[in-house]
């Protein structure tokens, strides 16, 4: 398996698109399961209530099962919640169950309603690291709106990874959500749109092409180099309770999350810039 530089601190990511379809959420398990295969410790949160991260994970979230939702709505500690993921020593997930889509109505009148997450996941990450159990990466999952569980969501992290499907209107919806960055930005110092990842790429359309070329040149260097296929062994994963990592490892869609999970890591914002090669004529 291939061993991946470890951040300096945990890096706390929030997969975010308001588009649904995008490829947040198989972003968000495949890249925590492929950082995980290599050593990492990684936790995944489901803030979807949807729950489909919790599915691919092949963790329980059925209604009114523990979850999420006791989290940011009850304020109960996270690590009550946290799940260990089947197949994958260093991977851990907390589930959403559909009980969270009352939630941002519930939480419309209470007193730092987006801080909720925030000061739980703070606490949680705290007490791992103080008992020598330092997670390496936090990969928060987010339902396809800018409400409120987005809003925790960006509160809580530090940086975007924004999944971009190549069809139509791809760019559509982004300048946008760039804008609530920045306002969140006023309450967490911290955040950036460090990562843009391309999904579903068909190498044999024009189509495809355009929008990879397009987003490379209105988003400049947080566009990874690695563009994620077409893939049907992505897409049948969940409903085996897997990623496609254990799923089918050896799939072009396997190998392009790993590859993708490889650039992820070696771009550590904490870490210092590698040291310049010698000059000519030294
Ligand atoms: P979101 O979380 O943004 O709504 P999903 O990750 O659930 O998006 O992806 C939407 C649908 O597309 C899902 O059915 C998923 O299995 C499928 N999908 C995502 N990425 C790929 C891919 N690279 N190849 C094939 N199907 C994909
Ligand atoms: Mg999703």
């Amino acid at each position: 398996r291939p061993t991946l530089p470890k951040p300096l601190k945990t890096r706390i990511f929030v997969v975010a698109n308001q588009k649904g379809g995008v490829g947040k959420t198989t972003t968000a398990v495949n890249m925590a399961a492929a950082l995980a295969g290599s050593g990492a410790r990684v936790l995944v949160i489901d803030l979807d209530p949807q729950g489909n991260a919790s599915t691919a994970l092949g963790i329980e979230h059925s209604e009114g099962a523990p979850g999420i939702y006791d989290v940011v709505v009850d304020r109960q500690p996270l690590g009550k919640f946290v799940h260990g993921v089947p197949r994958f020593p260093t991977l851990w997930a907390v589930p959403a169950t559909i009980d969270l889509s009352g939630a941002e109505l519930e939480l419309a009148s209470v007193v730092a309603r987006e801080s909720r997450l925030k000061r739980a996941l703070d606490t949680y990450l705290r007490e791992r690291e103080a008992a020598g159990e330092r997670f390496d990466y936090v990969m928060i999952d987010c339902p396809p709106s800018l409400g409120l569980l987005t809003m925790n969501a960006l509160v809580a992290g530090q940086e975007v990874l924004v999944p971009i499907q190549c069809e139509y209107y791809a760019l559509e919806g982004v300048e946008t959500l760039f804008k609530i960055v920045e306002l969140v930005r006023e309450l967490n110092q911290d955040l950036t749109v460090s990562t843009v990842l391309l999904t579903m790429y068909d190498a044999r359309t024009r189509l495809s092409a355009q929008v990879a070329e397009n987003a490379r040149e209105n988003l400049g260097s947080a566009v990874l180099r690695t563009s994620i296929p077409r893939s049907v062994r992505i897409s049948e994963a969940p409903s085996f309770g897997q990623t496609a990592m254990t799923w089918d490892p050896s799939s072009s869609g396997a190998l392009s999350y790993l590859e993708a999970a490889r650039e992820l890591a070696h771009r550590d914002p904490a870490a210092p810039p590698p040291s310049s090669p010698p000059q000519d004529g030294r």
